[in-house]
């Protein structure tokens, strides 16, 4: 169990009726066999009631938008050592209805760069600051997991990145899989670059934080597409997740 942050709130805001909503507004939840789906509500729970949830102004949080949101995000530490130990630095999970937009935005070094943060319109992601998500996003890509995008998982694989405190689109690894990585992600990026890719976005070919990030939604959203067209990024994010989604969806 991670810290719990406030010790003077005693109640769980886990609802109990979790595994229904988890059902019906999560569409790939019958992939996870049940000890994994408990394993996921029991990450759930600490992400729910071991971080502090806000909605933006005039919108207000509820118990299918902590469930979908912290289940999708939960999916990426379900096999990982430390489980929601990973997810510590963040401060706040910030949920808006639509688009994101900001008032305040800290700048970086360079002139036009913004420092240790990541802003998409679905999302963002700070070090040792908020994760923000926009719930449109969230709940429809939790609906249809077959389009390829998930915004939480997108935007906790950048938190997964920033563990070893630089946005590299490495996380932390063994030195005997860091050499491995770095070569295939980085063909990977270049034939992204020159050729575009079937199975990933565009968007991936931003910088290698990105390509990280987009890697991981796919990784667990189209898990078969991304098996065929890139074997051996699959085979590393299978080694790094500690989870095989596409022998899940071909089980099913
Ligand atoms: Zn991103």
């Amino acid at each position: 169990m991670p810290l719990m942050r406030f010790p003077w709130s005693r109640r769980s805001a886990v609802p109990d009726d979790w595994r229904e909503l988890a059902a019906r507004h999560v569409a790939d939840w019958g992939t996870y066999d049940p000890p994994d789906q408990e394993r996921l509500g029991a990450l759930m729970a600490e992400l729910i009631d071991g971080h502090r949830w806000e909605p933006a102004r005039g919108f207000e949080l509820t118990d299918r938008m902590r469930v979908v949101i912290a289940i999708q995000a939960s999916r990426l530490v379900l096999g990982l050592e430390g489980g929601t130990d990973w997810y510590e630095r963040i401060t706040t999970i910030v949920v808006h209805r639509s688009v994101l937009r900001f008032d305040r935005v800290e700048p970086g070094p360079v002139e036009g760069t913004e420092e240790c943060g990541v802003v998409h319109l679905d999302g963002q992601t700070s070090y040792r600051g908020p994760v923000v998500i926009s719930w449109d996003a969230a709940s429809r890509n939790a609906r249809h997991p077959t389009r390829g995008r998930d915004v939480v998982m997108h935007e906790f694989a950048h938190v997964l990145d920033m563990a070893d405190g630089v946005v590299d689109g490495t996380p932390p690894l063994p030195p005997s899989q860091l050499e491995r990585w770095v070569d295939v992600f980085t063909d990977a990026f270049d034939r992204l670059e020159e050729h575009g890719s079937e199975v990933l976005d565009d968007y991936a070919g931003t910088d290698a934080g990105e390509f990280f990030a987009v890697s991981t939604e796919t990784f667990f959203t189209r898990p078969l597409q991304l098996a065929e067209a890139e074997p051996e990024l699959y085979d590393l994010l299978r080694a790094f997740y500690r989870q095989d989604p596409a022998a899940a969806a071909t089980d099913r």
